[in-house]
């Protein structure tokens, strides 16, 4: 099971103990977790959609709550632009409207599937067509 990859495009600082660790930075003067040129988290396996540091993925991966963030409710109107405009209009969207974060799941063939889950962070029930 994996997911949309929202937050595996956000930046995540580090802390001292992670970088010594040999965590790998945006450069030698950065706090920030290296992400590729297109956006995507170094760690981030694309075929499997998994993160391939999970034993030891950074504080705040393990903390994150994807749906207890407004600036998600922007990308997933708008997509993603910018982060000045997520922090921005993510302040304009009421909690009572903001949309559950999509999970993907896979067949055992290997076909990708759409899942919705509860704000809570619970997967709802599949409905028969899933
Ligand atoms: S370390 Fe893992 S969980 Fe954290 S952003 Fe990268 S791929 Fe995602």
């Amino acid at each position: 099971m994996g997911c949309e990859l929202l937050c595996c495009r956000l930046f995540v600082p580090l802390s001292l103990e992670e970088m010594a660790a040999g965590l790998q930075t945006q450069s030698p003067l950065s706090n920030l977790l290296r992400q590729e040129p297109d956006g995507f988290c170094c760690y981030l396996d694309r075929a499997t959609r998994r993160c391939t540091i999970w034993q030891r993925r950074p504080l705040v991966c393990r903390r994150y709550n994807c749906n207890d963030d407004p600036k998600l409710q922007v990308v997933l109107r708008e997509g993603f632009t910018s982060f000045g405009r997520l922090i921005e209009q993510s302040k304009l969207i009421p909690r009572d409207r903001w949309q559950s974060i999509p999970l993907l799941s896979r067949s055992p063939a290997g076909e990708v599937k759409r899942g919705r889950r509860r704000a809570s962070g619970r997967r709802t029930k599949k409905t028969p067509a899933e």
